[in-house]
C-alpha cells in the first residue's frame, strides 16, 4: 500500500490527490482521503479504482476541505481478497479528544489475537482489516493525548507499519521498531508532508527532508515544527529488500540510494554471478528493466525492448483473482517480433512467484522465433510468503517452495534459468560486503526464510517456519 499525508497547506487533499496518485503502483484496487477543516470538522472519500478516476473530480475535491489531510492507495494482502468499501483506508473514528484518522502501509501480524481481544472486551468493528486494531487500541488507551494513545496502542502490535494518522490539528508519521516498510518526510511551502516515497514528494513539488527512522514517531503542527518521539525499545534495522528490487519506484531514493541504481548494479551483479552467450538482452518490462540494463552493460550483449509493454494496463501481480492474472499477461505484454527472430535471448525480470508469467513470457518468445531463452532473475528464488504486507501467495503455490532451480528451468522450459544470489543482492543494495549471516542488514524472509518478527497469527494458523 502507499499512504501520503500533508498539512499546513490550502486545500491539502488535492496534494494528497497527486501524491497518490505518484504512489499508485503501490496499490491500485483503491483510494482514500480524509480531511479536516476546522469549521467542517472531519470528511472523507473512499472509492474503487485508479486515484486519477476518482480524486480528480471537482466535485469530490470540493468535500475534502482544510488545511490537513492523508491518504492511503490500497493493495489487499492475503486473507483480505474481494475487499468491500468498508476496508478501505483511512480509517476514521471519534472518541474521546476529537479521535483520528490512520492510513497504514505493512501487515499487523498479530492482528487476529488482537481482534479477538478487542472485541471481547467491547470493541465493534467496522471492516476486516488488520489495521482497524489500532483505533480500537487507540480509543481504549488512558494516555491523556492522541499521539501518546498511539505509543500506546502500537507498543501492543507486532509486524510491520509505516502509517500516516491525523488529529483535528497534526499530522502524524510512525515507522514499527524494525522499520519494515518505508516512509519520508518533506517540506512544501510552509507545511509537511509525509510519503511512502519520494517519488510523492516529487510530484507535489515538495522537498524530502529526511526518511522516518525505524522506530520514529513524528507528530507534526501547521505552525509548530515537527516532535520526534521513539516510542519502541530499539532493535536492528530490518527494511524490505524487495522494495529496492520491485515494490518502489525506480525514481524513489530510500536510504539516500536510487532504486533505480541498485535494481541497475543488481544487473551488473547478475551478468558477473551466471553469464551466458547470447545474442541481445531483454527486460520483462516494466520491473525487469533497470537490472536489463545493467546486465547488458556489464555482458557487453546489446539490449534491446524484445517485449512491449501496454502502458494501460496496470501490475499483473496485483490483480487479485488468479484469472484476471492469467490473461494480464497477454493484455499487458507483447513480444517485438522482428527484433527477436533467430536470436539467443537473454530474459531479465524481478522475480518468479508462481511462474505463470514466466511461462507465458517463454512461450511468446519461442512463438516469435528466437533460438533460446535464458532467464536471469533479479531476486534469490521466493520460498516463502511475506507477512509485512507484500501479497505473496501461500507457500505452495511458490514455485521455490516446492521445487529446485533445476526443476524450475524444466517447469518453464527455457534453455538456463539463473537467480541472483542474496550476498549479490545485498552488494546491489549498497552492503559492499554482502548479508551479513548472523544479523542481516535487511528483511529478506521471501528468499531466506528467516522471519525478524515471528508471525504469531500464521504460527497459530498452523504455518510452519
Ligand atoms: P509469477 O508469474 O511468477 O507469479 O509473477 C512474477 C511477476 O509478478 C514478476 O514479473 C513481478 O514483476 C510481478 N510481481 C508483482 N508484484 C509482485 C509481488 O508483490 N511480489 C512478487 N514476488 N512479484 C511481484
Ligand atoms: Fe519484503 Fe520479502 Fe521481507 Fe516481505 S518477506 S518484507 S517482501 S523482504
Ligand atoms: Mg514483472
Amino acid at each position: 500500500c502507499g499512504v501520503f499525508g500533508v498539512v499546513g497547506v490550502a486545500d491539502a487533499a488535492n496534494f494528497v490527490a497527486l501524491g497518490l496518485h505518484a504512489l499508485q503502483h503501490r496499490g491500485q484496487e483503491a483510494g482514500g482521503i480524509v480531511s479536516h477543516h476546522p469549521l467542517e470538522g472531519f470528511n472523507s472519500a473512499r472509492r474503487f479504482g485508479y486515484v486519477r478516476d476518482n480524486f480528480t473530480s471537482q466535485s469530490l475535491m470540493e468535500t475534502l476541505p482544510g488545511p490537513l489531510a492523508i491518504g492511503h492507495v490500497r493493495y489487499s494482502t492475503a486473507g483480505s481478497k474481494g475487499a468491500a468499501i468498508r476496508d478501505v483506508q483511512p480509517f476514521f473514528g471519534e472518541f474521546a479528544m476529537g479521535g483520528a484518522a490512520i492510513a497504514h502501509n505493512g501487515n499487523i501480524t498479530n492482528a487476529i489475537a488482537l481482534r479477538r481481544e478487542l472485541i471481547e472486551r467491547g470493541s465493534i468493528f467496522q471492516s476486516s482489516s488488520d489495521s482497524e486494531c489500532i483505533i480500537h487500541l487507540m480509543a481504549r488507551s488512558l494516555q491523556r493525548n492522541i499521539p501518546e494513545r498511539m505509543e500506546d496502542a502500537l507498543r501492543r502490535v507486532e509486524g510491520a507499519f509505516s502509517i500516516v494518522a491525523m488529529t483535528r490539528t497534526k499530522l502524524i508519521g510512525v515507522r514499527d521498531p524494525l522499520g519494515v516498510r518505508p516512509l519520508v518526510l518533506g517540506k512544501i511551502g510552509d507545511g509537511w508532508a509525509l510519503s511512502s516515497e519520494t517519488c510523492a514528494l516529487d510530484i507535489i513539488g515538495a522537498e524530502l527532508v529526511r526518511e522516518i527512522e525505524p522506530g520514529e514517531m513524528v507528530v507534526i503542527t501547521a505552525d509548530g515544527g515537527v516532535d520526534s518521539v521513539f516510542p519502541f525499545r530499539r532493535q536492528s534495522p530490518k527494511f524490505c529488500i524487495f522494495e529496492h528490487v520491485y515494490f518502489s519506484r525506480p525514481d524513489s531514493i530510500i536510504g539516500g540510494r536510487s532504486v533505480y541504481e541498485t535494481r541497475r548494479q543488481i544487473g551488473v551483479e547478475l551478468a558477473r554471478e551466471t553469464p551466458v552467450e547470447a545474442d541481445l538482452v531483454c527486460p520483462v518490462p516494466d520491473s525487469g528493466t533497470p537490472a536489463a540494463i545493467g546486465f547488458a552493460h556489464e555482458s557487453g550483449i546489446p539490449y534491446g525492448m524484445g517485449i512491449i509493454r501496454n502502458q494501460y494496463m496496470g501490475r499483473t501481480f496485483i490483480e487479485p483473482t488468479e484469472q484476471i492474472r492469467n490473461m494480464g499477461v497477454r493484455l499487458k505484454l507483447n513480444v517485438n517480433r522482428a527484433l527477436i527472430r533467430g536470436k539467443r535471448v537473454v530474459l531479465v525480470d524481478d522475480s518468479v512467484v508462481r511462474g505463470t508469467t514466466s511461462r507465458k513470457i517463454k512461450q511468446m518468445i519461442i512463438d516469435a522465433g528466437a533460438a533460446e531463452v535464458h532467464f536471469r532473475i533479479a531476486s534469490p528464488p521466493t520460498a516463502w510468503p511475506c507477512f509485512y504486507g507484500v501479497d505473496t501467495p501461500q507457500r505452495e503455490k511458490l514455485l521455490a517452495a516446492t521445487m529446485s532451480e533445476e526443476e524450475m528451468r524444466e517447469h518453464l522450459a527455457v534453455d538456463s534459468l539463473k537467480f541472483i544470489s542474496l550476498d549479490g543482492l545485498y552488494r546491489a543494495a549498497g552492503e559492499a560486503s554482502g548479508r551479513n549471516k548472523s544479523c542481516p542488514q535487511y528483511c529478506d524472509a521471501c528468499f531466506s526464510g528467516e522471519y525478524p518478527v515471528a508471525p504469531s497469527d500464521m504460527i497459530e494458523k498452523g504455518f510452519q517456519l
